[in-house]
């Protein structure tokens, strides 16, 4: 078994753009159900890191692993995505003349496996899904509201909905907490704290008092010049002078 049971396994991964290297044989490998920060300086390859295992941007060489068998540097993006990985994009993407309600309905049924659906009555256990999605995403009360009309931090939590009514095996969240509020902010760690444990996440963030809260028990990497730089728990990554080194420039 080459991924050790880990949901993605990420190995010797390069990316070589006009000769320069955005990733340099990184290797990751996250466990099922984890909640994986990955932290670095601007230019570290995380943004690549991401294209690469969405079928986006394919590796120069190296091999990323979905599952037990799946080679994701094989699929396409339409492939990888059918096969449950969801990626959230730093700019919330939600349908603005549509309900909250109507934004994650859409979401379940545009989902291939359920798209048959599409003009049928919500079963009752779809509606009770969505319930569940919108008291986790703080939208209760406001299923009815036009998503266009919900503050950035609302788009943001509604497109997390919209994720997780695709049921995806691993969730990407590219930097969440981008633009948004303190108060946003930290409800959002809430959130995410919520999910821990019950998918498999993985979250770009430069917010370092948002990684803080949601990295409590969880692994940290810091990636730098497209390779791991230290990877452990917070605070053990932020008392690693390497890491001290990258950020504060030399
Ligand atoms: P991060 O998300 O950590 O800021 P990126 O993955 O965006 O880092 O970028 C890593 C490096 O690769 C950067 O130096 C960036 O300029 C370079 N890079 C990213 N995409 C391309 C591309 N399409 N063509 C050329 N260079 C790129």
């Amino acid at each position: 078994d080459t991924t050790h049971g880990a949901i993605l396994y990420l190995e010797e991964i390069s990316v070589v753009f006009d000769g320069f290297r955005a990733l340099n044989k990184l290797s990751l490998d996250i466990s099922v159900g984890e909640l994986r920060c990955i932290i670095g300086p601007n230019g570290a390859g995380k943004t690549t890191m991401m294209d690469v295992i969405t079928g986006k941007t394919r590796p120069t060489s190296g091999t990323a692993y979905f599952g037990q068998t799946m080679d994701l540097s094989r699929m396409s993006e339409h492939q990888i995505a059918h096969a449950g990985i969801g990626r959230k994009f730093q700019r919330p993407t939600v349908f603005e003349q549509h309900t909250v309600f109507e934004n994650l309905e859409l979401a379940m049924k545009l989902d291939k496996r359920v798209r048959p659906t599409l003009f049928a009555r919500l079963s009752s256990e779809q509606r009770g899904k969505i319930d569940e999605i919108l008291k986790l995403i703080r939208l209760n009360g406001s299923e009815h509201r036009l998503a266009g009309l919900l503050s950035h931090g609302q788009k943001q939590w509604l497109e997390i909905g919209m994720l997780l009514m695709q049921e995806p095996q691993l969730i990407l969240l590219d930097e969440p907490v981008a633009g948004m509020s303190d108060a946003e902010t930290a409800r959002t760690a809430e959130l995410l704290n919520e999910l821990r444990g019950k998918h498999s996440i993985v979250v770009v963030e430069h917010d370092m008092a948002f990684v803080t809260e949601i990295a409590q028990q969880g692994v940290v990497t810091v990636l730098h010049e497209g390779a791991v730089l230290a990877q452990g728990r917070m605070e053990e990554v932020q008392a690693d002078e390497r890491v001290i080194e990258v950020y504060l420039g030399r």
